[in-house]
């Protein structure tokens, strides 16, 4: 058997430093014959993980939940959140902190299992994930990561030989996912609610410590600024490539920015701003066009909880709160903007820009382009595209605006193709990885597609296939589903 050692874990588990009302101690829940489909090796070398020793027994043993390695944490944490915008006490339902992880370069890592098993949180749930799902989540997170994205990772993916009851019996999966750390929006609207005065103060410098060490003690005004700016750039990410969360609530939103909880998330095909995939979200509360408001409606929440720490004043506090959040919106903007520029090669900055990128929308958004493929026959400079009359008028702005940069059509072009991704993870393609996957038992699927989505900038030949967008309207009835 191969021991723990071999594999290089090195724990340091500050969480539980923390008071005991964070967090409840896990006893594993053990599965009998777990499988390895997944090992994700460049996440294993990132941490300095010896990947032979992890496909070994003890390796797989803690992927599974089986064993908590030596030095390891074993325990679930607690967090609220706001849920479709109702307050409620959460936690990790179904996960498993097996330990703060630190790589040979000194980063901490959460390294968490989800869907091994119930925990004091679990609620009415079962505590355990399907396979699918759990794949769909090691898929998504590596594109997101190949695009650039902030975003946790899978390390693992296990099966556990055991059936889980959701629409119908379904093969019982566990992933190890890492994270900067699973502090949420929700664990300080937990703290602000459950706990006291000094708990939200331990937690507030703990997250500050362990996030933005560069803030001086104390400095609570400028700990928000620095989650807000993390969000305004991760939210502007997201919009720049489509991508539409699905499940924004206050529980689902990182401290350290990163992009967590790959539930009923997926990528736009044909551009239409009010796309929503989630099947819960009838509202339309989380859709793409929504994404940066309900950003900013988070971060109200996550200053709501913080005002105690912002002054003694709770009137002063609130000022001090809404000077903050008025920012957002604009801070959301440049990003954003910036980031369009640099989509449609533009180098400095003109005061028609806006509404250029803007114009172009309104054509995509008029003709059901594709929105991916758009940006890609851009870069490419395909022109059938342009054969759209409406597509004719934008086009020539553009060229225009174009005409009045000194840079030359080289640096255009390589500015667009490092900006707009040739492959994203399209739901047909996903779709299909995760039918071989799951009803054949194919795994070959999942990896080709997540070597192609690991470099979407690339424009190679590989990729070309994976560049075809479904049929007209196919995506528009795509539903995604959460906590399955
Ligand atoms: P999510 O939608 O994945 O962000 O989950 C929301 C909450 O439901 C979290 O507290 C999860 O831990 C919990 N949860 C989701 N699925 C399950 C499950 N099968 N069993 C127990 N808790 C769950
Ligand atoms: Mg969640």
């Amino acid at each position: 058997m191969t021991n723990t050692n071999e594999i290089g874990w090195k724990f340091d588990n500050s969480y539980e430093s923390l008071p005991e009302l964070f967090f409840s101690e896990i006893k594993p829940n053990p599965v009998e014959s777990p499988n390895l489909i997944v090992l994700n090796e460049s996440v294993a070398e990132n941490l300095g993980l010896n990947v032979e020793a992890l496909s070994g027994d003890s390796g797989v043993a803690t992927f599974a939940g089986n064993v908590v390695p030596e030095g390891g944490s074993g325990i679930a944490q607690a967090y609220a959140g706001h849920q479709f915008g109702n307050f409620t006490m959460l936690g990790d339902g179904r996960a498993l902190l097996v330990g703060e992880h630190i790589t040979p370069t000194g980063d901490r890592f959460d390294i968490q299992l989800k869907g091994s098993g119930r925990t004091p949180y679990s609620r009415g749930g079962d505590g355990r994930a399907t396979l699918g799902p759990m794949l769909r989540e090691y898929i998504i997170s590596e594109a997101m990561h190949g695009l650039g994205i902030p975003t946790t990772r899978s390390l693992a993916v296990v099966t556990t030989n055991e059936k889980v009851l959701r629409e119908r019996l379904l093969p019982g999966a566990i992933m190890t996912r890492i994270a900067s750390s699973h502090l949420r929006f929700g664990t300080f609207q937990f703290a602000a609610q459950w706990g006291d005065m000094e708990k939200l103060h331990t937690l507030a410098d703990y997250a500050m410590k362990r996030h933005y060490p560069v803030l001086d003690a104390g400095d609570y005004l400028g700990f928000f600024r620095k989650v807000m700016e993390r969000q305004a750039e991760l939210i502007a990410k997201w919009q720049l490539v489509g991508f539409i969360h699905g499940v924004m609530n206050t529980d689902n939103m990182t401290i350290g920015g990163e992009t967590i909880d790959y539930g009923p998330c997926a990528f736009m095909d044909e551009y239409d701003p009010a796309t929503v995939f989630s099947s819960i979200d009838v509202q339309g509360r989380y859709s793409y066009e929504n994404q940066p408001r309900i950003g900013g409606w988070n971060l109200a929440r996550f200053a709501e909880a913080l005002l105690p720490l912002f002054d003694e004043d709770q009137k002063r506090a609130v000022e001090l709160a809404q000077e903050e959040l008025y920012k957002f919106s604009d801070l959301y903007k440049g990003h954003w903007l910036a980031g369009m520029r640099e989509k449609l090669g533009l180098f400095g900055e003109e005061a028609g820009d806006e509404a250029l990128v803007q114009g172009l929308f309104d054509v995509m958004k008029e003709s059901k382009a594709d929105f991916t493929n758009t940006f890609r026959e851009l870069t490419l400079g395909k022109l059938d595209l342009v054969e759209r009359p409406a597509f004719g008028e934008w086009y020539s702005l553009w060229q225009e605006r174009l005409g009045r940069q000194s840079e030359s059509a080289a640096s255009v072009r390589e500015l667009m193709q490092k900006s707009n991704p040739a492959v994203i993870a399209r739901n047909h393609r996903v779709e299909a990885a995760l039918t071989a996957a799951v009803e054949h038992g194919n795994y070959g699927v999942v990896e080709n597609l997540v070597r192609v989505l690991r470099d979407p900038y690339a424009y190679s030949d590989e990729q070309v296939d994976y560049c075809v967008a479904p049929g007209a309207g196919v995506s528009a009835g795509y539903r995604t589903y959460c906590g399955t």
